[in-house]
């Protein structure tokens, strides 16, 4: 093929998302996903959309999501970008911020699309491993040329673990550059870094639908960001890049505060179970603060238990990041889901 693309285009290997079986048939535990319906006023808010019609273009801002998200997190509106998925949130970001050549940091090992955001920048993408209980090291912090965007998700993943709020606000006053604290996983938190946002212009925080309210399939996620901010990022953004189904959905979802208390109190005690069940299976790892656990054997890789828990149908996330243990990243499924999966890694170990 002639060479039309992009250097960085052509040579960059692409993101690859976790698998997805079209086919059913598997336990599903491999991306985070929740294993309850979301709040039934979802359904109905779609209904309602679909009966006023999908012939009008959606309003661009995402308003009526925008007022309510303004409502639950005590920051006004206009301090709200809403994104077709959190990842949409932070590609506009990446896209707003980083420019070619310039340098983007990520802790390691983290969400995997950052470095493939830098990419597509023709960016630097500058890792900085976790220390070995999941803490970040100061130079996580520090200042360096071009640095132009740190991203940080919290709860990381594949660790689950938490940098406390107080640390990302030290951590936001050193750097030279704003910092995106990926909270896709806050729900499931003891803490979160909203807060932040107002004390520091430096500090945003993008959030999704897609695993505290069950609303994967949708595509929805915000930024919270100080308004000047906000302002850019909508120059960068598609004009329209949440449709009018999506947006009356999320507002009901997060609406209802009930149903994701119930749902989160029913996760997080299925998470417990799973942490000891596989402590008592000779597996060792983080105490996790989101919907999934990571766990690494204390004497042998974990490829053959993904690949014999694949084989049964029973699908987590294999994950091995050079220079980490490998592991297995559970998702926190239903309580027969986890019992299952449990069942079957107690016969394989
Ligand atoms: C799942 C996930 C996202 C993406 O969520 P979407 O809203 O579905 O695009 C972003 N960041 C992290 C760390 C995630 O695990």
């Amino acid at each position: 093929m002639p060479n039309y693309f992009r250097t960085n285009i052509q040579s960059m290997l692409g993101y690859a998302p976790g698998e997805q079986p079209q086919g059913g048939g598997f336990i599903k535990l491999n991306t985070n996903e929740n294993p309850y319906p979301p709040s039934p006023a979802v359904g109905t808010a779609v209904h309602e959309a679909l009966a006023r019609g999908l012939q009008k273009y959606p309003d661009p801002m995402a308003g009526a999501f925008c007022r309510q998200a303004s409502e639950l997190l005590g920051v006004p509106p206009n301090w709200i970008l809403a994104g077709n998925g959190s990842d949409d949130i932070l590609t506009i970001v990446t896209r707003a911020l980083v420019g070619e050549g310039q340098r983007l940091r990520q802790p390691y090992p983290s969400y995997i699309l950052y470095r493939t955001l830098a990419e597509l920048q023709g960016a630097k993408c500058e890792d900085v491993p976790f220390e070995p209980d999941w803490s970040l090291p100061k130079s996580f912090g520090q200042a360096a040329d071009d640095l132009k965007l740190v991203f940080l998700a919290n709860p990381n993943s594949p660790s689950g673990t938490v940098l406390p709020p107080e640390a990302v606000l030290e951590l936001a006053e050193r750097l030279p550059c704003p910092l995106l604290v990926d909270e896709a996983y806050a729900d499931f938190a003891e803490s979160n870094c909203i807060d932040l946002v107002a004390k520091s212009e430096k500090i945003m925080v993008s959030r999704t639908l897609s695993k505290s309210y069950a609303l994967a399939g949708l595509r929805f996620g915000y930024l919270v960001a100080q308004p000047q901010l906000i302002e850019q990022f909508v120059k960068v953004k598609d004009s329209y890049n949440c449709d009018a189904l999506s947006i009356a959905a999320a507002t009901a979802a997060i609406a209802d505060q009930t149903w994701l208390a119930e749902t989160r109190a029913k996760i997080l005690a299925t998470r417990g179970r799973l942490a000891a069940a596989l402590r008592n299976l000779g597996f060792i790892g983080p105490n996790s603060q989101a919907n999934f656990v990571w766990a690494i054997h204390r004497s042998r890789s974990v490829r053959p238990i993904y690949e014999e828990l694949k084989a049964q149908r029973i699908l987590v996330r294999y994950m091995a990041y050079p220079g980490w243990s490998d592991g297995l990243r559970i998702t926190v499924g239903t309580d027969a889901e986890i019992e299952t999966c449990v069942q079957r890694l107690r016969e394989i170990v």
